[in-house]
């Protein structure tokens, strides 16, 4: 394996991440960096969390205390203006029982 910038032979190098090989000059090789495997397994893990975690709506990120069950996280639904000068119409979907509060007036 040659630098992709200088074109010298790559020497074996170790760091604390791992060995691999790396550009006596220094050079950075982006090539092996993409083949990182352990970050690209991470990543799919994250995924696959997401996906797992169907129990609670994670589209439920804003601040708004539901009524009926006290949970503290919505989902935001903007339903739009029904005339060009009045604000938008919102809507907070409560992400634990789904309770739905409509908010007139704008909401920041
Ligand atoms: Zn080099
Ligand atoms: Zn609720």
């Amino acid at each position: 394996m040659f630098c992709k910038q200088c074109g010298a032979i790559l020497v074996p190098k170790k760091t604390e991440y791992g060995k691999w090989m790396s550009c006596p000059h220094g050079h950075t090789q982006p090539e092996l960096n993409q083949e990182n495997k352990p970050v690209i397994t991470k990543n799919r893990e994250k995924v696959e969390k997401i996906e797992v975690n169907d129990g609670e709506n994670i589209l439920a990120v804003y601040d708004h205390k539901c009524k009926k069950c006290g949970y503290e996280k919505a989902e935001m639904r903007e339903i739009g203006a029904f005339y060009g000068d009045e604000d938008n119409v919102v809507r907070m979907k409560c992400g634990k029982c789904g309770h739905v509060e409509q908010l007139e007036g704008k909401v920041s």
